[in-house]
Formats: structure tokens, C-alpha cells, sequence
């Protein structure tokens, strides 16, 4: 900023401009702009008052620094939509027109006038937030930022794969990591999978790559058998305190020996070494860390159905996509056979259904006990189930296979490929109507299959069917691994679906509206394990131009060190 004009608005603080925002007919359909302006000209202190259809576009922008360039005004307000968005894009027009930042003021009026209110009600609302806004724009001071030392160092929570892509591109960029996971092993949900689609990788191969990338760098420092117990500071000085535990559940304890014994890899089925890291603690320790920037990788777990949902925990040969995973496997390991094999059982016709636990509609779907409804798509399991259904008939032609679905969702490069493949292969479609979903129940009639899926079948005009089978597979979907904790020490905003809540999906999708604390794969929402990569990786290079100054700049007005401890 040139010393003439800090002077100019240091000292004058009376030439107050009001920007009022169209938001396309976001605002503009529910309150009269035109009305807003008028009235805001007859607000002392403001001297120009002036509206456009995107204030936050470039055109906007540029007539809120003509106003500033041209010393027409001294006090920006804008009326648009939260601050959240778009505070900061207003902030930077002002820096860039070599003005002080802290010289503006926001009025919200579309999430809290034109999206809640209608009528002459929204438009008087809206005037009354422009009049508060332009009287405390008046009263505004020039300021200066906080400049404070920033850690050059990273803690990512979560070592599945996402975890493992963020601390590893960190470390590339030279910033120290420290990776904490609850469970003894590395890889999360996917290292419990065989191979990946739509490339067909061996997950072993892609993990295994990893986790010794990860391992095997000096920068990254690996705390398995660990959560966080307490949380404290700001962006660029977080301190984190975490417990270490022996595992308490016997499983994982046998898991560990049978492992140690063997020399293969970790989790209930995977052969692959390189995801169970050495050094499980004998007793419990604390540990605390001094860290810049914190990025949740806290993954996701798959739905569980409720008890009696499509027969579910009723009949024992209603299974999920996860169990049905791990079968294909054990049969690959047996040698294969003409019919996939399963408690002993040749499995000749199996049924497929879709959308379990996912794209639940109010009314018609029973809410979990915390009263939510999973309205979202899980947006993997429909490719998930035909790449197991083209594996099954591929491997095992003797075992027919009857989808039933509500919509096919395989989108993504490649994966339409897998639906014809599946077409190809014979596997038969059923399509439903969510208030109408298949019928699992008991096979009473001749064939000796123990159960039967009935169904209206929309794609022959809803003719009933009923189709006799030995396995029902539930293609679950992805809801979000319990956070609690984190999400009380850490102020986190979560969704209504549960998942953690970027500030913006698309102008800012990694960030919290925490500082200084990112998000990285399935604990935002259902990701595959490329989008997730992504996301992680967009998380590591946020972190690494955060921190890559050694300094970090608070606002004054808002700069007040959060210190939170667990409950
Ligand atoms: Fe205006 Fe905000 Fe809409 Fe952009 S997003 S056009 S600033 S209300
Ligand atoms: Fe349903 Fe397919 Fe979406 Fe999964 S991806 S929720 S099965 S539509």
C-alpha cells in the first residue's frame, strides 16, 4: 500500500461505497435492489452506492477498486452473500487496489435475507443490514495483520490411503510430517481390497508402494495406536497431544502375532506386507507435537445394514459388498472353481441390490438412532458391485448373478466400461423404485435356494418377479467414520450427512472454516480412491504454501487462540 493512500484512509473514514450484489436472481429475485441502493444513498457517510449481477466476479470486483483507485471512497461495504465465501476475494480487490484490507465491511444479504425471507419484509431487511454495515464501515481503522512464525510442520490424522498421499507429497515439498492412526496398521479401508478399477491395480502393489514410501522417509514420523486427547493454538502453531495405546481388542492382538509369525501383511485377508509398521507400544505413552497445519484424513466406514433390513442379520446369506469382497478373494486363494464357493456352499444364483444405506428419502427410509437420513450416493458402490459381479462371472460363469438397482451411477473415466462389461458377461437387471424396494424373505418353494428376492421391475413396465437364490449381496454405501471427538476439540463443521464440511465445494474445497486445519479424502464426503489421492494431495500443497513463508499473518479483529481440551 503507497504511504499517500494508508494516510488517506487512516485519517479520513467518511467515503463509505456500498456494492450491492444480484447474485444472478439469487438476491435480486427476492429483494428490490434498486430499493437497497436508494436507501443506502441517504446513509450518512456513504457516498457512492453502486449494484452489479456477480459482485464477486472480475467485473465487480474492478468497480469496487476504481471507486478506491480513483479516491472516490475510503470504506468499502458489500452486500452479497456470507463472508465465508467470498470476505476474503473482497478483502484482496481492496489490497490489490493498494488499499488496507481492514477497511471493509460485509453485509450478508442472500443467505440471511433473500434465501430465508421474501417480499417488501426481505428488501427492508436487507436496508437495515447495508445501514448497519455502512455506520460501523464509517467508524473502521486501517490495520495490520499479525505476522507470527508458522511450525514447518504438518500432523495428518488418518493413515489410510489419503493419509498416506498427503504426508508422503508433504515431505516431497520438505515439510516435516507426523502421521497418527488409531489402528496398528497402515492402508485404511482399501488395503482390505484385492484390486482397484477401473485399472485393475493389485491394491497390494499400490499400498505396499505407499506405506514404504512413507515409512522409508526421515521426514515423516509414523504414530500407529494413537488418538488425539487434546487440542490447542492456531494456525501455524497448533499443539497436539496424543495418547499411544497397546491394541485393546484381542482381534488386533491376534492379528498382529499371526502376522509376526508369518511374515505376510495385515488386515483379516490381505497378502501383502509393508501396511503393519513396527513398533506397537508395550504400555500407554503421551506425546505432544508443535505443528503448523493439521489434515484430517479420517476416512470413512461402510453402512451397516440395520438389523432386518433386505433380511439382513435374519438370514446368514445376507451378506455386504465388503464380506462378498473378501469371498472372492478366498476363492481366488483356493484355486477358483466353476461356482463361487462360500461357507462350503456352491453359490449357483446370487442377487445383487443397490443403494443400501445411501439416497435414503425422508419417509420412506428409517433414520439411524441419531435420527439421520444418508440422503447422499455413496457414488462408489455402483461400480464397486459390478466390477465384484464381473470378477464373479469371469472366474466363476457357473454362478448367475440378478442386479437389482435404482440407478446405475458408474461415472468416472473407465467406468461405464465395467456396466457393459457387466451387460456382456450376463449379469441380468432389475430396476426398482426407492418406494418400492426388492423384497428379501425365505425360499419355501422347489430348487433348495434358502432365499428369494421378489421385486417390481420397472424396466418391463413393473411387472412382478421373483428370482430363487443361494446369497444376497447388499451393496453398501460410505458414511463417515465417528469423529466426535475431533470435531469438539477442534470446533469442526460437519455436514447434515455427517461428513466433514469443506467452506466452499468448489472455491475452497479443502479448507475448514477453521484455519489452518484441511481435509483430505472420505472424511468430507464419498470420494474413490483417485478422488480421494486428489483431494489429499490438494490438502498437501494448501499445507505446504501455508507454511512455506515460516510465517503466517492473523487478522487482529478475529485473531483469538482457540485452546480446547478433550472432554
Ligand atoms: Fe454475489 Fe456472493 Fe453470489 Fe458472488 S457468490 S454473485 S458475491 S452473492
Ligand atoms: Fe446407489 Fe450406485 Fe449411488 Fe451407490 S453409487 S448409492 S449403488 S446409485
Amino acid at each position: 500500500m503507497s504511504d499517500e493512500n494508508k494516510d488517506q484512509t487512516a485519517t479520513s473514514g467518511q467515503k463509505v461505497g456500498v456494492y450491492v450484489c444480484h447474485c444472478g436472481g439469487n438476491i435480486s429475485d427476492h429483494v428490490d435492489i434498486e430499493k437497497v441502493c436508494e436507501n443506502a444513498k441517504n446513509i450518512p457517510g456513504v457516498v457512492k452506492v453502486r449494484d452489479n449481477v456477480f459482485m464477486c466476479s472480475d467485473p465487480g470486483q474492478e468497480l469496487i477498486m476504481e471507486d478506491l483507485k480513483s479516491g472516490a471512497v475510503d470504506r468499502v461495504v458489500v452486500a452479497s452473500c456470507a463472508p465465508d465465501l467470498h470476505e476474503t476475494t473482497f478483502r484482496n480487490a481492496i489490497t490489490r487496489a493498494d488499499g488496507n484490507p481492514y477497511i471493509y465491511e460485509h453485509a450478508n444479504i442472500r443467505e440471511q435475507v433473500s434465501w430465508v425471507h421474501h417480499g417488501e419484509q426481505a428488501t427492508r431487511k436487507a436496508s437495515r443490514l447495508v445501514a448497519a454495515a455502512a455506520a460501523k464501515a464509517k467508524e473502521l481503522k486501517p490495520l495490520e495483520p499479525f505476522r507470527v512464525d508458522a511450525k514447518k510442520h504438518v500432523t495428518v490424522i488418518g493413515g489410510g490411503v489419503a493419509g498416506l498421499r498427503a504426508a508422503k507429497d508433504l515431505a516431497d515439498r520438505g515439510i516435516e510430517v507426523a502421521l497418527i492412526e488409531k489402528s496398528p496398521f497402515l492402508g485404511g479401508w482399501v488395503s482390505k481390497w484385492e484390486h482397484v478399477f477401473p485399472t485393475e491395480d493389485k491394491v497390494s502393489d499400490i499400498i505396499s508402494e505407499l506405506t514404504r514410501d512413507v515409512l522409508n522417509d526421515p521426514s515423516i514420523k509414523v504414530y500407529t495406536c494413537s488418538h488425539i486427547t487434546a487440542f490447542e493454538g492456531f494456525i501455524g502453531n497448533f499443539r497436539l497431544t496424543f495418547a499411544r495405546k497397546p491394541p485393546e481388542s484381542d482381534a488386533y492382538r491376534d492379528e498382529i502375532e499371526r502376522l509376526s509369525a508369518s511374515g505376510r501383511g495385515m488386515g483379516e485377508f490381505v497378502p501383502f506386507a509393508g501396511v503393519y509398521p513396527a513398533g506397537i507400544p508395550e504400555s500407554e505413552e503421551e506425546h505432544v507435537l508443535e505443528t503448523g497445519v493439521i489434515v484430517l484424513a479420517t476416512g470413512f466406514r461402510p453402512y451397516t445394514p440395520a438389523s432386518g433390513e433386505y433380511g439382513y442379520g435374519e438370514h446368514k446369506e445376507v451378506i455386504t459388498l465388503p464380506d462378498l469382497i473378501r469371498i472372492i478373494s478366498e476363492n481366488r486363494e483356493q484355486g477358483g472353481g466353476e461356482s463361487l464357493v462360500w461357507n462350503g456352499k456352491k453359490i449357483k444364483s446370487m442377487a445383487m441390490i443397490h443403494c443400501v444405506g445411501s439416497r435414503q428419502i425422508p419417509g420412506v427410509h428409517e433414520a439411524d438412532e441419531k435420527g439421520n437420513l444418508h440422503e447422499y450416493c455413496s457414488r462408489v458402490c455402483c461400480s464397486a458391485t459390478l466390477h465384484a459381479a464381473n470378477t464373479i462371472r469371469e472366474a466363476h460363469p457357473g454362478t448367475r448373478i440378478f442386479d437389482f438397482y435404482r440407478d446405475i451411477r458408474t461415472y468416472g473415466r473407465g467406468q461405464e466400461e465395467i456396466y457393459e462389461s457387466a451387460s456382456g458377461n450376463k449379469v441380468i437387471f432389475f430396476r426398482f423404485e426407492a418406494q418400492e424396494a426388492p423384497e428379501v424373505m425365505e425360499n419355501t418353494g422347489p430348487g433348495g435356494q434358502p432365499l428369494r428376492v421378489r421385486v417390481k421391475d420397472t424396466l418391463t413396465f413393473g411387472e412382478e418377479i421373483e428370482v430363487p437364490v443361494d446369497l444376497v449381496v447388499l451393496a453398501v454405501g460410505m458414511e463417515s467414520n465417528d469423529v466426535s471427538d475431533l470435531v469438539q476439540m477442534m470446533k469442526l463443521p460437519m455436514g447434515v450427512d455427517g461428513f466433514l464440511q469443506e467452506v466452499h465445494p468448489k472455491l475452497r474445497p479443502v479448507e475448514v472454516a477453521v484455519s489452518g486445519i484441511l481435509l483430505a479424502g472420505t472424511c468430507q464426503a464419498p470420494f474413490d480412491i483417485g478422488e480421494a489421492c486428489a483431494a489429499a494431495s490438494g490438502a498437501a500443497v494448501k499445507a505446504s504454501a501455508t507454511l512455506g513463508r515460516g510465517y503466517v499473518e492473523l487478522d487482529p479483529p478475529a485473531w483469538k487462540p482457540a485452546i480446547t481440551k478433550a472432554p
